[in-house]
This record gives C-alpha cells, structure tokens and sequence, in this order.
C-alpha cells in the first residue's frame, strides 16, 4: 500500500519549506508505508485522510483524544467560550471553575498551575521541586520521556552537558537502582520523577510494582525531596484522581496534559500544599497560558469523563480488543506478547527484530481500515464502542494473516 495523490503532494511540497516534512512524533515517516500524514477530518473514534480513506482510530491523537474527536459536548462549550473572549489581558472566570474541579478531583493537589503542553507541566514540576528544596538533583529513569526540550529530550542534538548535569538515572521498577541514585544525590536531592506506568517507545509496557511505587514515596519523604509524578500519557485514562491512584500512593507534584481538554491545548500542574509557596516564586507563563477556551474545553471533558466514567468505559473497550487480538493471534499460530492498561495497549510480537512483523501487522491492519502503531502504546477513547472494536478485529485478522505469511 502507497499513500497516493493528496498526500503524497503535500507531503512533497512540505518538504520544500518544513525541515524532513514534519517535526516530531507525528511524523508518518516513522510509520510502515502506507500510513497517511495530512488528515481530512476526525469524527468519534473514526478519521479521514485527505484520500478519503476511512480508519478507526487506536492513536487518539496520540493521547489527546479521550472522549472521541470533535465531542459535541467538549465543542458547544469551547465554542460559547470563543464567542466571549479566549486570549484577554487576563483569564476568564473558567481557570477559577477549572482549578477547582482539579483540585476537587486529584486527592494529592491542594493547588493547580495551567499551562500549555505536557513539556511546560513536567519542567515547572522540576522547577518547582528545586525551589522548594533548595537543592538541585532530580532523579529519572532510564529511558522515560517526560518532554521535547534540552534537560529531557530523547535527541542530544543541541543539547550540552550542562542542560542535563543535575540529572541521576535509575531503572523503573528497580528499588535499588532507585537508593543507589539517592544515595549519589546526597544531600542535593530535589526530586524523584516517574512516568505513572513504564510506556518507553518499542518496548514492552510494565506497569508500576506497588512497593517500588511506596518506595519512591518513603524516600523522597526521608530526603524531604519531591516526588513527581508525569501522567501527561496516562492522566484521565486511568483514574480520575491520577494514575498512582490505582497503586494507592500520592505524589508532591503531578504533571497532566493530553487528555485533560480532549485535544484543545492545555496543560497542568498540580502540588502538595508545601510546595504552593515555591510555586509562586518560579516565573511560569506564556502567551496563551490563560487562553479561556481550552479551558471551558477542560472543564466539559472532566465532566463528561466523570459522568460516564471514562476510564472504566475504555479499559473495558481495550479488553475486547484484547481478547479479540488473542483470540486472532492463536487463530493464525502467531505468537504475540500485549503489555500495559488496556486502555493504552500495546501488542508486540515475539521474536520481531526490527519490528518486521509488528509493521506487516500495522500495514495489513491499515489497509484493512484500522490504525493501530506498530511500537508505540495506543489509545483507546469513550467514542470507541464493541462494534467499532469489532470492527477493527477483522482489519486485524489481515494483519494477522500477514504476519503468518512472513513468519
Ligand atoms: N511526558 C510524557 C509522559 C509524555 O508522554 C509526553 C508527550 N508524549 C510529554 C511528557 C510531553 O508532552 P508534550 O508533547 O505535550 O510537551
């Protein structure tokens, strides 16, 4: 399968004027052939690329997406906030409505900072953790994202030694890995960061240990550091109160963004009441932090998901789809390994060197009329039903069919 005509034109003629057509992860590039880059338009758990082909939609945008794309609910409010101003000299009443709603809904917060992206959220919460310690390390694990600028970007083009020198590394799930990077940080110790579940590009999800979880809370207690949680990925998905909730432990600082307005940009920080004084003194701002709209879109999305209870509608979505990629797997003799929440599942297939299988997969799938990725967590969103799982079932017995061919 070769993307044709419309895609294949703007892609041509963005590269002429955009640096290797497109800048980051969603560029198609990385993608098995065949996978659209420019989109149409989006509907429920469905979209459209600009060749009028039809998919449903495992990515969610890669995570923004949580009630399904373009929600009428989510719309109507964003659009009555347009008609009364977005970007003032000042906030509108909904950044009051909305913190309140945060900090009413995530156990841990007894304060909210907005921002834009997931990258502002997560480096105000290291920010924020050095200026209420004092001190400078942060410790990270190996291989986590947490953002695209020079202190955690997964390139070093750019980027110095001294953007991450206060940096310490451990691996997630591994306590002592974890004491070890305490113990080198000393008396320097300013936080311990930690995705809510380990969801490291091409590799097998794992879900956070409950005692490496407590573990990271009683030594940033001991060491009086931060610990930061970075749900910009799993945040509303999992749990409305925050993804370690569903491993019983709080952290001092968390960092949301995606799914938090259902694909309108915004981003936030919630935090521990000791650190609300620190979070006064670090300048956060930019331009259009105080945009009304994302906001209003905010506050209709967490409602929504609350109503329905999002994250139960979609890990139940993400089991049938579960079952269903068994079922076929078996069906074809294929050997397949499925790791994470259901609600941001992953299916790799065993023995896949260089992802050979896991792209034939993707491509059949594609062709078939489901998206799915080949390597990286996807997303289930409420818009997805049992037919459209269905649905995608039989595209992915093509890719199944596929996959046993090459094998
Ligand atoms: N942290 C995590 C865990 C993420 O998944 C992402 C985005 N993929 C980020 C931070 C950065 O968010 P953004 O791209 O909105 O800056």
């Amino acid at each position: 399968v070769t993307t044709t005509g419309r895609d294949a034109a703007l892609r041509e003629r963005a590269r002429q004027v955009i640096p290797g057509g497109l800048w980051g992860h969603l560029n198609a590039a990385n993608l098995p052939s065949g996978y659209p880059q420019y989109y149409a338009r989006a509907k429920g758990c469905r979209l459209w690329d600009v060749d009028g082909r039809e998919f449903v939609d495992f990515m969610s945008s890669w995570g923004p997406i949580v009630l399904g794309h373009h929600h009428p609910l989510v719309e109507e409010a964003a659009r009555r906030q347009a008609e009364l101003g977005d970007c003032m000299n000042g906030p509108g009443p909904v950044l009051v409505e909305l913190a309140e709603r945060l900090v009413g809904t995530i156990p841990h917060a007894d304060w909210c900072l907005l921002a834009k992206n997931g990258t502002d959220a997560t480096t105000a919460c290291v920010t924020i953790a050095r200026a209420g310690t004092g001190r400078r390390k942060v410790l990270v694990a190996r291989g986590s994202y947490h953002g695209a600028v020079p202190w955690c970007s997964p390139s070093i083009a750019g980027v110095t030694a001294e953007d991450r020198a206060h940096l310490i590394f451990y691996d997630y799930n591994d306590i002592a890995s974890v004491e070890a990077a305490v113990a080198k940080a000393g008396d320097d110790l300013a936080a311990i960061l930690v995705t809510a579940f380990r969801h490291d590009m091409a590799r097998a999800l794992e879900l956070p240990d409950v005692a490496f979880a407590r573990s990271l809370r009683a030594l940033c207690d001991h060491a009086g550091a931060a610990l930061i949680v970075d749900d910009v990925r799993a945040g509303f998905r999992l749990d409305m109160g925050g993804s370690w909730e569903t491993v019983g432990v709080r952290p001092d600082l968390a960092a949301y963004s995606k799914a938090i307005a259902n694909g309108h940009p915004l981003a936030a920080v919630t935090g521990a009441e000791w650190l609300r004084q620190p979070a006064t003194k670090v300048y956060t701002t930019g331009s259009f932090w105080c945009g009304a709209v994302p906001m209003a879109a905010a506050v209709a999305t967490l409602d929504e998901l609350r109503r329905i209870d999002g994250p139960a509608r979609m890990k139940a979505m993400g089991e049938r789809l579960r079952a269903g990629w068994a079922a076929g797997a078996a069906r074809h003799g294929v050997a397949v390994r499925q790791t994470g929440p259901a609600q941001m599942p992953l299916m790799l297939f065993e023995g896949d060197v260089g992802f050979r299988l896991g792209d034939a997969f993707c491509a059949a799938a594609l062709a078939a009329g489901a998206y799915f990725h080949p390597r990286h967590n996807m997303f289930l969103n409420c818009a997805h039903t049992e037919s459209d799982v269905d649905r995608a079932l039989q595209a992915s017995d093509a890719g199944f069919a596929a996959v046993a061919r090459l094998g």
